[in-house]
């Protein structure tokens, strides 16, 4: 597996980055004209209202209106920076762009700092009267959420002072991705014929799809030992993104990290706590699922890398790119014809996808871009039906993006992240629906629904795993007990004890697990992806059992974007979060998959 370098790739296998900036000099040239002062502050016509926003609902609006331009112009610039900085992590030019628009971001933040505190600082009855004011228009959403915040706002001089603390305090997360990324080193791993394979992070989650458990074995040891090496480093700089947020929690006054996490989208800690309670009381379901996979592939007992081993052979495939957009696209049509077509010309023609990996190109998968951009992708595909998953995963976060910028003025366009999951989760529900239907043969069904268990596996119990991880370390740290190697390798072994159960036999380097998974460093971020598969399954099953009605209300959801607060949006759509009700349906549809399961195998 020799990877090609960036400039070997082919042109119409990589994103277009043309409706950004046709090249970097264009970027350079919008960017000197992004400010208007040389020096600060670098935008003059914003500070002028400093000191106004009492005098009149006119000015809020005037103020709205500089504010919201230079964002959306200073995200252009980013989302260019970051997507080259990603084709290829180590270019210099790329890095220095990055570093440049990263760094005048933070500028920004500084400079417009006073604008909250300056509205929360008005009287009561002033901001009501601006609320009420119809002229406010799109202004009247961001304004609320401001209003919403109202407690936790610091003075002028508070803001500020965080704000100019941010680059440092996130340095963290930069050491991280540059020892995980880029120094970290892995041997090659054998498999069972003694040849050896290169490891990286691209071809860990590959080898652990193989059927060969020698290699599934040495892929999983040597990559978990390697962190094992270092598990100092690396929990000094987990505990540096948890006490950041510790930071920052305790500054603004909230009760708790989850709490300062959950509060600005107005997400109640009972969502949290729910999904966690609720998954610890259903968890006999996942039990079952894992002596079920223990079951078929011979084994008394189960280890970690048997998590992914394909359960029944011979329908291992590989399907060219083009083959998956045909069936992504023939998947969504439960979403009609304009959904379908804007989608298809998406992922092709209109290059919103970098499709293949490159040497040093960023690991994983993502959807992103901005108000002046396309819904870019950035993926690692190599063929397999994960890869095809993910492709209809992040092409749900692309159409969502589309459908809400299409329909929202800038200020309300961007949705949060506890939507975002959403979108994704559905789509890779119709395409299992898709294949589910169009598959015949028996051993393709069963492989179906295994790929189906092991992602509901994956994004359900997994990531609520996770969730539970980060509000342990987070709850010690409040506690003030250090988070030590020892302490967290214990914590991550007992959780994942009991989420396997019984038939799980626990590895010694497996504890290291915790020390790179990079979404620790996002702020309470993965319960998002349980309580979003969640709505996504509910609201699935609506539109494919429904018609008309059903589809248009979800579509209308995916194009209100950031227009409300992410509950009320999904009320909207017909799911109701603080009642548990998605979690506990998502724990039967798991359940009645493995029954369906252990009938087939059983033939
Ligand atoms: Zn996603």
């Amino acid at each position: 597996m020799n990877l090609p370098t960036r400039q070997e790739q082919k042109l119409p296998d990589c994103w277009d980055l043309k409706p950004l900036y046709t090249d970097d000099k264009s970027w350079d040239d919008d960017f000197k004209k992004v400010t208007s002062s040389q020096k600060a502050p670098f935008w003059p016509e914003l500070n002028r209202f400093r000191g106004h926003l009492g005098e009149s609902v006119e000015i809020v609006i005037e103020a709205f209106e500089i504010l919201f331009s230079i964002q959306r112009k200073l995200e252009k610039l980013f989302v260019y920076a970051h997507l080259k900085h990603d084709e290829e992590i180590t270019e210099e030019g790329s890095k220095g762009r990055f570093a440049k628009i990263f760094s005048l971001y933070q500028q920004f933040g500084d400079e417009r700092s006073w604008f909250e505190p300056e509205l929360l600082a008005l009287p009561q009855e002033k901001l009501k009267s601006y609320l009420n004011d119809k002229r406010l228009g799109d202004y009247r959403f961001p304004l609320e959420v401001i209003v919403h915040l109202k407690p936790h706002i610091l003075d002028a001089q508070g803001e500020a002072l965080l704000a100019k603390s941010e680059e440092a305090l996130t340095t963290s997360y930069r050491a991280f991705k540059a020892l995980t990324d880029a120094d970290v080193v892995f041997p090659d791993v054998k498999d069972k014929d003694n040849k050896s394979h290169p490891l990286s992070h691209g071809a860990y989650t590959f080898y652990l799809r193989s059927s060969d458990r020698t290699l599934r074995k040495e892929t999983f040891t040597t990559f978990h030992e390697t962190f094992s090496k270092y598990k100092n480093t690396l929990a000094e700089l987990y505990q540096g993104v948890v006490k950041n947020h510790h930071f920052q929690a305790k500054a603004r006054g909230y009760e708790s990290c989850m709490q300062a996490a959950l509060f600005p989208r107005n997400i109640p800690t009972a969502v949290y706590t729910a999904l966690i309670s609720s998954v610890r009381e259903g968890i006999d379901v996942h039990h079952r699922y894992i002596d079920l996979r223990a079951k078929v592939l011979g084994l008394d007992k189960f280890h970690l890398y048997d998590s992914y081993a394909p359960l029944i052979d011979g329908v291992d495939i590989e399907i060219p790119y083009q083959e998956a957009v045909d069936l992504v696209i023939a998947s969504v049509a439960p979403l009609g014809k304009d959904y379908q077509e804007t989608l298809a010309k998406g992922l092709t023609e209109e290059r919103w996808v970098d499709r293949y990996e490159n040497k040093h190109k960023r690991s994983g998968a993502y959807s992103s871009g901005c108000y002046d951009s396309p819904p870019y992708i950035l993926m690692n595909y190599k063929g397999s039906y994960k890869d095809l998953f993910t492709l209809a995963h992040e092409a749900g976060h692309s159409m969502h993006s589309y459908l809400s910028k299409n329909r929202q003025p800038y200020p309300l366009a961007d949705y949060p992240i506890f939507l975002a999951e959403v979108a994704s989760t559905f789509n890779e529900e119709l395409l299992f629906q898709h294949l589910l239907k169009s598959t015949k043969d028996e051993k393709k069904r069963i492989f179906l629904l295994t790929q189906k268990l092991d992602d509901i596996r994956a994004t359900f119990f997994r990531q609520t795993m996770f969730a539970e991880f980060e509000l342990k370390t987070h709850q010690l740290l409040e506690e003030q007990t250090p988070l030590t190697p020892e302490l967290l390798n214990n914590l991550y072994r007992d959780l994942t004890q009991f989420y396997f159960g019984p038939t799980l036999a626990f590895d010694g380097h497996a504890e290291a697990e915790w020390s790179r998974i990079p979404h620790f460093y996002t702020n309470f971020y993965v319960y998002q992806y349980a309580t979003g598969i969640s709505a996504a399954l509910l609201l699935a099953s609506r539109v494919m059992k429904g018609g008309e009605k059903e589809r248009d209300s979800y579509l209308n959801f995916l194009s209100l974007g950031g227009s409300n607060y992410p509950i009320n949006l999904l009320k909207e759509a017909g799911v109701d979060m603080t009642q548990g009700e998605a979690v506990k349906s998502t724990l039967n549809l798991f359940s009645s998959l493995t029954k369906e399961m252990e009938l087939a195998f059983k033939k």
